[in-house]
């Protein structure tokens, strides 16, 4: 059975928010959190520094207004790392690990919370791509698949047939 709702300690009066919430969880459930739907906006961030902070090819992210956004449960499973030169803070929850929570201080009023965390649709399609620059060249980019022999289940991309010149990041 499920729990009921927990209190929400910081909802704005009833007349400002919206009808509709999507639900976001870490991966134990620990941190729990809501956003009132529609978000602002929802994009794929291909920085070296979300790529890595998130363990992906690349991250995908919802942007809400923080006073939109409202933690339900786990304020004290989540850490914070702050890093400095990027004026950036990204949050993750203690027992599991999940990236939660990444804010700018150029963007002080949103906070942005990666896709995957959300139950439910968020009312905006990730269109738009950032940082596409700094890409990782191994980003599957939707390159023709096929089955690996004797592996049911395994899709490659098959190498690209043989240049007679070496190109020069094979060198
Ligand atoms: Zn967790």
């Amino acid at each position: 059975m499920r729990k009921p709702p927990p209190p929400k300690p910081d909802a704005p009066p009833k007349a400002k928010r919206s009808n509709t919430q999507a639900r976001g969880a870490c991966a134990c459930g620990a941190v729990r959190f809501e956003i009132d739907v529609p978000a602002v906006w929802a994009w794929h961030d291909h920085s070296v520094a979300s790529r890595r902070a998130q363990g992906c090819a690349y991250a995908t992210y919802v942007g809400s207004w923080k006073s939109r956004f409202r933690l339900l449960e786990g304020e004290g499973a989540i850490g914070r790392w702050e890093d400095v030169e990027a004026a950036t803070t990204r949050s993750f929850c203690v027992r599991c690990g999940t990236p939660l929570f990444y804010e700018r201080a150029r963007s002080p009023k949103m906070i942005n919370i990666p896709r995957p965390l959300f139950e439910t649709r968020t009312g905006r399609e990730p269109r738009y791509h950032m940082h596409l620059d700094q890409a990782a060249d191994w980003t599957w980019r939707g390159e023709a698949l096929g089955p690996l022999k004797g592996y049911p289940g395994v899709m490659w991309q098959k190498p690209r047939r043989a240049k007679r010149t070496l190109e020069p990041d094979l060198i």
